[in-house]
């Protein structure tokens, strides 16, 4: 297949569609169909590709989205670089529902996902120590700055199974190790792009306290209709975000994400 597009975003709950003038197309790929239709535009003169993680009509929760169809789609297209916008949970008082975190760190909590395309007899260990793309954080940060978002500059993602959201007893466990934000979607997603060298950058929407945070009355354990609310609020202020982010993508890579399985193979 050609190239046809050379940023890839996407769209999680709240985030369908991104770009105006599009075209839908299919792509097929060995692990199975990913989650919807391809859409291709343009944004500031550069090829972009939109995928909604859930599929348009959220036909998918996180535990049974095709990850690897996803990413591999995205790779087939030509994309070497992707912004990974979600809604998030925080764990911390301090990172409030309508802030924005540019995770550096995550945590796996997910189970039996299917998160690697080094399956068969090629052993090959890729390193995830620094999650994601160091050309793409300082990008994002910035571009959410300038949208007058508050932006946690820094923050390690907890990604768990899902569907169900966490007990109290979790919840505080997870914030008793300082990690600040909890999602179901980063993991494998944020890996898989890793195993075909792409660059990827998390955006962390703040929709909730995950189950409430402990000696803040008010704080209430989040629900899906409060979710859906904020992220709906949010959608506008991060297609701007995306939107400055590619205006201002430089054209070559400076970062190692583009020659991650150097030495990788056994
Ligand atoms: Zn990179």
């Amino acid at each position: 297949m050609k190239e046809q597009a050379e940023i890839g975003v996407f769209g999680g709950s709240g985030l369908y569609s991104l770009l105006e003038r599009e075209r839908d197309v299919k792509v097929d790929t060995p692990f199975g169909a990913p989650s919807d239709k391809v859409a291709l535009g343009e944004i500031a003169g550069r090829r972009v590709a939109f995928l909604a993680r859930h599929g348009r009509t959220h036909d998918y929760p996180p535990h049974a989205i095709n990850y690897r169809a996803n990413l591999w789609a995205m790779s087939q297209l030509g994309v070497s670089r992707i912004i990974g916008p979600c809604a998030a949970g925080s764990l911390r008082a301090e990172v409030k529902p309508g802030h924005f975190v540019v995770c550096d760190q995550l945590v796996d909590r997910t189970t039996g996902r299917k998160d690697t395309f080094f399956d068969g007899h090629i052993t090959t260990h890729v390193s995830f120590a620094h999650p994601y793309c160091s050309q793409l954080r300082p990008l994002a940060i910035s571009a959410v700055k300038d949208a007058g978002i508050t932006c946690h500059e820094r923050g390690t993602v907890v990604t768990i199974q899902g569907p169900r959201f966490s007990t109290l007893a979790e919840s505080r466990w997870f914030a008793s190790n300082n990690w600040e934000v909890i999602n179901m979607t980063q993991y494998p997603e944020a890996y898989l792009a890793r195993e075909l060298e792409m660059c990827y950058v998390n955006i962390s929407l703040i929709t909730d306290y995950d189950a409430g945070l402990e000696g803040q009355p008010g704080i209430e354990p989040v629900t899906h209709e409060a979710v859906i609310q904020v992220f709906q609020a949010n959608n506008e202020r991060v297609k701007q975000v995306i939107y400055t982010m590619i205006e201002r993508m430089p054209k070559t890579r400076d970062c190692a994400c583009g020659s991650a399985l150097q030495g990788a193979r056994i």
